[in-house]
């Protein structure tokens, strides 16, 4: 692997990627704050995709999504010193919003950097979670540097959305899950940003059976990590619009985990049209009473249109997200009435 240059806003520190026995210390640390969400057998899924699919609802995760299990093990992860300065972040999502969250729990404070871009329900949101949200500068990459000198002028902890082991760890926690419920689980299918979600289930699954097949998922507008395997470097691409939103974002070219462990960890990577990444929530809305952001309704794609050859015999898809607007869902679910492949 070429060797990825170090940034100057990272202090040095030996790269030790996260364990196994990271992933059951998370579950014990992160056990009151998170819930063990359910895994059901979808009989519409498995008659149509050839294998017994099962969906992981993290949907159902407080905040909805399941980043709160990376974030509430990271910043459980601080000492007390470090929780007094407060923590601090970069993402208007998911992410943001699971910080918020768990810093409102712990009476740690919370600055959600975002840029003055932002659309205002966003912000009122995050701050209803009981986050300071700090505008400044016009795009994602401000947003981030002036994150990074809340850390250097006032001791705040940037909690990092995927590349950092206690995240990595907290979202490893769902393997322990899926595998406790289905020990003889032999594929998952994961959407695939940054890749903190596929890297933490990836190890956690494969330390256990190194034979379980891992199906990332991504949308083919600006597919970073499936671009950046393929050129064996983190690259950067333009974003683009797409229904699965939370899955945009760079992977960082100072990456120091999440690239490595995916390109180890991933045995195919599925990228979708955004037809696709409809029919998958709308499958979900139809035969599941489920409403799901376009992210969590990629892997529910791959195994409706047969998308991977690794695909076996007893599947979960893991659902990640809920964060969509009502109506949103409703215009993209009644665009697709009556699809012939009965999704
Ligand atoms: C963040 C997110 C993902 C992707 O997770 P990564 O760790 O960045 O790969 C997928 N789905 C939802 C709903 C998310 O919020």
């Amino acid at each position: 692997m070429q060797m990825v240059t170090s940034h100057n806003r990272l202090q040095p520190k030996t790269i030790t990627p996260p364990s196994l026995q990271d992933i059951w210390i998370a579950k014990k640390r992160i056990a009151s704050f998170i819930k063990t969400t359910p895994l059901v057998q979808s009989e519409r899924l498995s008659s149509v995709s050839d294998t017994v699919a099962h969906l992981k609802l993290e949907n159902l995760q407080e905040t909805g999504s399941f980043k709160l299990r990376g974030a509430a093990n990271k910043i459980l992860s601080l000492s007390e010193e470090e929780r007094k300065k407060g923590v601090t972040t970069f993402s208007t999502g998911n992410h943001g919003l699971a910080v918020a969250y768990v810093a409102r729990q712990l009476g740690v404070k919370a600055h959600i950097c975002i840029s003055n871009r932002v659309p205002i329900n966003k912000v009122k949101k995050l701050s209803e979670m009981g986050a300071e949200v700090r505008q400044a500068g016009q795009n994602q990459d401000d947003a981030e540097a002036f994150s990074y000198h809340l850390r250097d002028r006032e001791g705040m902890t940037v909690i990092k959305p995927f590349d950092d082991p206690e995240v990595i760890a907290g979202q490893g926690t769902i393997a322990l899950e899926l595998l406790e419920e289905l020990p003889n689980l032999d594929t998952c299918v994961i959407p695939l940003s940054g890749g903190g979600l596929l890297s933490g289930i990836a190890l956690g699954l494969k330390a256990t059976n190194p034979s379980i097949q891992v199906i990332g998922v991504s949308m083919k507008r600006a597919a970073v990590m499936y671009e950046s395997i393929r050129a064996n470097r983190p690259v950067i691409i333009p974003e683009e619009t797409t229904l699965a939103d939370s899955l945009l974002g760079g992977i960082g070219t100072d990456n120091r985990y999440t690239f490595t462990m995916v390109k180890n960890y991933v045995d195919d990577i599925v990228l979708l049209s955004e037809e696709e990444i409809a029919r998958g929530m709308s499958f979900l809305f139809r035969h599941h009473q489920i409403g799901v952001e376009g992210a969590a309704g990629t892997a529910v794609s791959v195994l409706l249109h047969k998308k991977s050859r690794k695909i076996g015999l007893r599947t979960a898809a893991v659902v990640s997200g809920s964060n969509v607007d009502v109506d949103r869902i409703l215009e993209i679910i009644s665009a697709h009435k009556g699809d012939e492949d009965g999704c």
